[in-house]
Formats: structure tokens, C-alpha cells, sequence
């Protein structure tokens, strides 16, 4: 496989980071004949200064890189916060997506941690339940993006 889970000591989190760049992952589709998966759903808000266009190609070279086999499916880990797994529906969440850089969530955390400008509350009690101080998400900015 060509992911690889590691600690990134200064961003003092873990990440799935792919040896693979976007434009890598989008080429080896093209030339295996694998089209983009189409986006159907409403337009994606920027988060963290990454447009819908933006966030978009980064989901479309996930899910060509996952049925590529280049990275496992988010359902072979679990959620970095509450730890579950399946049956419950794990997805990546970018926090940047320049680089492939991944963490896995739960379906309920990933929604509460986009959310979490709107419903602080539910996003802090969250956060206390399960960080112990230095988790990636528990220090994630409670404004200045958008979900
Ligand atoms: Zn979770």
C-alpha cells in the first residue's frame, strides 16, 4: 500500500499521508482509464481557505487513489477522536488539501467537527470527552473558516 500512518511531530498529530500527490493520483487514474467520481451534492463551503473546486479534486483523488488501491478505505481505521469503528461509517477528513494528508473520522465526529463554529457547545463537550491535551483536533481554530 502506499500510505502510510505516522506521527508528524510538529503538527503533533497523526496523518495518513499518501506517497502520492494529486496531480500523481489524477495521472495513474487517466492512464488506468478510472474517471473522477462526480460530485452530486451541494456545493461544498471553503474551509480553511479551500474552495469547493479545491476541496472537491482532493475527495475525487481519495476515491480514485482508494480504488486504486494506493491508500486503504477509511473503514480500515478508526476514529481519531471516539475511537470507533465499523459497522459505524468512517470517512478522511482534510484539514489541508494541497497535500494528501488524511485523518479518519466517524461520520458523527467529522459532521460535529465541521460544524463546530455553529454548535460550539456540542463540538467542546466532544473535545473534553475524549483529548487528553495534545490531539490535533483539540486545538482546531472555533472561527475564522467555514464548515
Ligand atoms: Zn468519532
Amino acid at each position: 500500500m502506499g500510505d502510510t500512518r505516522f506521527y508528524h511531530p510538529t503538527a503533533g498529530k497523526y496523518i495518513y499521508l499518501m506517497a502520492y500527490t494529486i496531480n500523481e493520483v489524477l495521472a495513474l487514474a487517466t492512464e488506468r482509464g478510472l474517471n473522477p467520481p462526480e460530485w452530486k451534492w451541494k456545493p461544498l463551503k471553503t474551509y480553511n481557505g479551500f474552495t469547493h473546486e479545491q476541496r472537491v479534486v482532493g475527495w475525487q483523488a481519495m476515491h480514485l487513489a482508494i480504488r486504486m488501491k494506493l491508500i486503504e478505505p477509511a473503514s480500515a481505521y478508526a476514529c481519531e477522536i471516539c475511537r470507533a469503528t465499523p459497522p459505524v461509517t468512517l470517512q478522511y477528513h482534510s484539514e489541508d488539501y494541497c497535500n494528501l494528508a488524511e485523518h479518519v473520522l466517524c461520520q458523527h465526529c467529522h459532521k460535529l467537527l465541521h460544524q463546530r463554529h455553529r454548535y460550539p457547545e456540542k463540538w467542546c463537550k466532544l473535545v473534553t470527552r475524549y483529548a487528553k491535551g495534545d490531539e490535533w483536533y483539540a486545538s482546531l481554530a472555533m472561527t475564522g473558516f467555514n464548515e
